[in-house]
This record gives C-alpha cells, sequence and structure tokens, in this order.
C-alpha cells in the first residue's frame, strides 16, 4: 500500500482483480497466492484488511485482521507473545495502521498464537479486550497455573496414554506453566461476546458463531450482509486444526464438539469469503467442512480396525498420522490420539479398560 493513503480508512485495492485466483481440491483461492508480507496490510473488502505475523514451527505464520470501527480500527487475533510478532505489529503501525487509533481488540480462542499478544496491544492502546467468556476463563486459568513440577493429573494423563516411565521422568524435570510463558499478560477484565452476538464493527455487522472442539468456546465472525467469515482455527484451507482430549476434561469428547461444529457451520452460507488463521482467503466453506468431517470420519473408521487388537494412545500414531511423531509432536499426537479413541467409545465402537493406569482399548 502507497504511503499517501497510509493513514486512511481500509478500502478494496482494484490491483486485486482475481485473475490469479486458483482451484484446489474444491476450494478456489480467489487473491491466488498473494499473502501479506510484513507490514503489510491487504484490503479483502471495504474496512476489512489482511495482515500476517510470523511463527516458528510448522505453521510458518498467523493471519490477523483489520477492521475499519469508526474512526478506530479493531484487531482481530493478535500473535504469539515473541519479538518477531511484536516486529510484525510495530511495521504495520508505523506503515499502513499509521495514525489510526485501535479501538479494540478481538480474539477467536485463547491459543497463543491468537492471544499471545493481546495483554500487550490492549495495555499499549488502552482499549478492551473482546472474546467469549469460555476463552478469556481459559486463558486466565492457564496463565495463573505455573508450578516446578507437572500435576498428578498430567503424569496420570501421560501414563493413561501409554507414554513410557522414562518419558514421564523426563516431563517431570521440565517444570509446569508453559502457556504462561507464550504470553503478554492476559487482561484482567474484558468484553464478552457470546454465541449469536451481533457485534457492530464499523460499517458492519458480525454475528458471533461458536464452535468447540479445539477450544473450549471459539468465536468465528460472519458478516452475513458482506459475506465474510472470520473463521479462527475452526475451518482451515489446508490443514486440519488439532482436537485434543484435554487434561481439563479428560472425560470430555472433544472430536463429538468438534463433528458437531462442523455441523452447525455448515448451515452457513458456501459463498462466504473464509478467512481462515493458517493459509489464504478461501471460498467453499461446505466442501472444506465436508472435507474435514470425512477427514475424521475415515480415521475413526481405521481406529476401529486398528483396535481388532488392544491399543494404547500412542500405539495408534501409525494409524491416525501420515508422519512419524517426533519427540516435539509428542504432546499434540498423543491428545488427538486419545480425542479419537474417547469418541469411539462414546459412539460405542470401543470399549476402554484401565490396568495399571493404562487406558487400552479395543473395538467392539
Ligand atoms: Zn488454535
Amino acid at each position: 500500500m502507497s504511503d499517501s493513503r497510509a493513514s486512511e480508512p481500509l478500502s478494496p485495492d482494484v490491483s486485486l482483480v482475481p485473475d490469479a485466483a486458483y482451484t484446489h481440491k474444491g476450494l478456489t483461492y480467489p487473491l491466488g497466492r498473494r499473502a501479506p508480507e510484513s507490514g503489510e496490510l491487504i484490503p479483502l473488502a471495504e474496512g476489512v484488511g489482511w495482515a500476517r505475523l510470523p511463527i516458528p514451527g510448522s505453521l510458518k505464520h498467523i493471519n490477523v485482521w483489520a477492521l475499519d470501527d469508526g474512526d478506530a480500527v479493531a484487531l482481530v487475533d493478535t500473535g504469539l507473545n515473541i519479538a518477531e510478532c511484536r516486529a510484525g505489529w510495530e511495521a504495520l503501525f508505523e506503515g499502513p495502521l499509521a495514525g489510526r487509533r485501535v479501538g479494540r481488540i478481538l480474539c477467536t480462542h485463547f491459543h497463543p498464537d491468537h492471544l499471545g499478544l493481546a495483554g500487550w496491544l490492549a495495555g499499549r492502546f488502552d482499549v478492551p479486550l473482546w472474546m467469549t467468556r469460555g476463552e478469556w476463563l481459559f486463558a486466565r486459568m492457564l496463565a495463573a497455573d505455573v508450578r516446578d513440577a507437572p500435576p498428578r493429573e498430567a503424569i496420570a494423563y501421560w501414563r493413561a496414554a501409554g507414554w513410557d516411565e522414562e518419558r514421564i521422568a523426563r516431563e517431570e524435570t521440565k517444570g509446569w506453566g508453559r502457556f504462561a510463558a507464550m504470553m503478554s499478560a492476559v487482561p484482567v477484565s474484558f468484553v464478552r461476546f457470546a454465541d449469536g452476538d451481533l457485534l457492530r464493527i464499523g460499517g458492519r455487522d458480525w454475528r458471533i458463531v461458536v464452535g468447540c472442539g479445539h477450544s473450549p468456546e471459539h468465536g468465528c465472525l460472519w458478516d452475513e450482509a458482506g459475506g465474510l467469515l472470520i473463521a479462527g482455527d475452526q475451518v482451515l484451507p489446508r490443514i486440519t486444526s488439532n482436537v485434543s482430549l484435554s487434561l481439563s476434561e479428560p472425560e470430555a469428547d472433544p472430536l463429538g464438539d468438534w463433528l458437531a461444529s462442523i455441523d452447525k457451520l455448515r448451515r452457513l452460507p458456501d459463498d462466504l469469503l473464509v478467512l481462515p488463521s493458517h493459509g489464504e482467503p478461501f471460498t467453499g466453506l461446505h466442501a472444506r467442512l465436508d472435507a474435514l468431517a470425512h477427514g475424521h470420519r475415515d480415521r475413526l473408521d481405521a481406529l476401529h480396525r486398528r483396535l481388532a487388537e488392544p491399543a494404547r494412545a500412542v500405539d495408534c500414531f501409525g494409524t491416525l498420522f501420515a508422519r512419524r511423531i517426533e519427540d516435539n509432536m509428542m504432546g499434540l499426537a498423543t491428545g488427538e490420539a486419545m480425542a479419537h479413541l474417547r469418541r469411539l467409545e462414546v459412539e460405542g465402537r470401543a470399549r476402554r479398560e484401565v490396568r495399571g493406569g493404562v487406558h487400552w482399548y479395543e473395538a467392539r
């Protein structure tokens, strides 16, 4: 964006005429492979800008959104609490957002790549954080829980999943409370939005659509009139969101929640431009939701076949994941395997037997 319009409200860039649009696996990417560089804000629609912050690991980036909000701008999601993400914001505040007043921060869910800099941004501009109560409470709870050693529930969880005693002993030396380290201080107060609420932001009305399974009360923002869906991690175009059985609620059924959320989002119009947190904006919401549901059903069926012989969560990685699970993926893979096993149990397709604290599942 040129400097002459740096402090003007966001408006669509005519150079974005979609000659680069392409279709892949039933989804259409109207902007082609274009994505914001550091310090760049790509206008997607009147008053809606797309920026990107770098994050380490396989995700590589998170998308964040700037929405015109009267004489201010509202920011949606914030990046991790790391120098690279703070530098990304600085580049935006010196560039396309120079001269703009930040009026509020909205977060889709509590994960550190989304909420990590919310406290930093809210403090810097002295503005409120908006999110669902479930996500805010979860963040506040986790951030306050820092200990020298993992709680007994964590050790029981790892043992239940089939981790060996050597790995558990290694984890016991690491302390507890990594979440807090990834966050700027989570604001003590917040403004709640809840499922079905209508938020007026600038000239647009955004309906809150809550999903569960990836996080407790994930808020998506749906602009019906404008045909936009800020999807957070609830619908991603190329990767599947992690759905893990959480330590907080080991008897929950997050994959059941996730599949129900897919059904719920399937009731939104198919022609929305979906703005995901990772990957590029796309159309083809229903095709993507169908593919996500199908993928999980497929894996549940494969897992059911695997359970002809009794198995623990760690025995199921080969059935559930295409790639080898390295040490740094162990936690996520375990949570995901536990969620799938628990789903089979809830569906009545597997039975669980606990022997010496280890959960063995068998098909039924
Ligand atoms: Zn997430």
